[in-house]
């Protein structure tokens, strides 16, 4: 675990979140700068820089993270009205946090994403 990886210091306790769901697989917490009323950041307990290091025998794992998203939409109250699941990845994808998490999005902002 790269000790300077923020996802991992909100992993180990050394950094604060707001966890909403925690396996023994994946943890969910609360976006610090949620860009809709529900932004919801669902990582890999595991360090995985970004969706390019993933490998075969993740699939459960990819798998767990959309069905987890799934059911806190549900939970959030937005899964009727929809929602936007995103990975986004390397540098031309945006991410800025080199730690695999899959962003669960929805609310009034959400249809302004695309740019
Ligand atoms: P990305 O740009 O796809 O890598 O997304 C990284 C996300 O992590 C951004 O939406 C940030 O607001 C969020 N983020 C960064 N640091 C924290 C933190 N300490 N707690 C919660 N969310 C964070
Ligand atoms: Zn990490």
């Amino acid at each position: 675990m790269p000790t300077a990886c923020i996802f991992c210091k909100i992993l180990s306790g050394e950094a604060p979140a707001t966890i909403i769901y925690r396996d023994e697989r994946v943890t969910a917490f609360r976006d610090i700068h949620p860009i809709a009323s529900t932004h919801i950041l669902v990582i890999s307990n595991r360090h995985i820089a970004s969706a390019n290091e993933l490998e075969p025998g993740d699939e459960e794992l990819v798998g767990h993270m959309v069905l987890l998203a799934k059911k806190l939409a549900a939970q959030e109250g937005v899964a009727e009205r929809g929602y936007r699941l995103m990975i986004n990845t390397g540098v031309h994808g945006g991410q800025t946090v080199p730690h695999l998490h899959l962003h669960l999005i929805a609310g009034k902002l959400a249809r302004f994403l695309m740019g």
